[in-house]
């Protein structure tokens, strides 16, 4: 929101929806933005994704990628395919969401071993993958979601 502000007040950017609230100042009084247009194009720089726990239940969309079902993130673990005690790597095409129950299922084997099958093969999240997360954290905020792609 501070940043937003920033813009709107360095007239980098235009007010689209505003939440309500006022922020004052000796001087002026702003509606708190809720959505901002940026006035011209800015590329957002290639950033690596990086690799740790929270990031990969945000590339799996909070989903155990074993039994498809949705979970909290304090309810999921991270899963290595291949086990690390079997030589699998701790890297991103080697871990998945899974929640604890599939875990514990899965234990120390491979998914074909536990009849378990994956809903996809995990990679490295794309620059796309930016936008999903931006989907995950602005779900819960209704006046985001027609920009965030969500069907209405
Ligand atoms: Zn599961």
């Amino acid at each position: 929101m501070k940043r937003a502000v920033k813009l709107l007040l360095g007239g980098k950017a235009l007010e689209v929806e505003a939440n309500g609230h006022l922020l004052r100042s000796a001087r002026c009084e702003l509606r708190v933005p809720e959505v901002i247009r940026l006035k011209n194009f800015v590329r957002v720089p290639y950033k690596e994704v990086s690799f740790c726990r929270k990031n990969v239940l945000l590339r799996d969309g909070g989903v155990c990628q074993y039994c498809g079902r949705e979970f909290r993130f304090e309810d999921l673990t991270v899963d290595h395919v291949v086990p690390l005690s079997r030589g699998g790597a701790d890297q991103w095409n080697n871990v998945v969401a899974a929640c604890k129950d599939c875990n514990r299922k899965k234990g120390n084997q491979l998914p074909d071993e536990a009849g378990m099958m994956l809903l996809r093969r995990p990679g490295a999240p794309r620059s796309a993958t930016f936008l999903q997360v931006a989907r995950h954290h602005g779900r819960s905020r209704d006046v985001w979601k027609k920009y965030l792609f969500y069907e209405s």
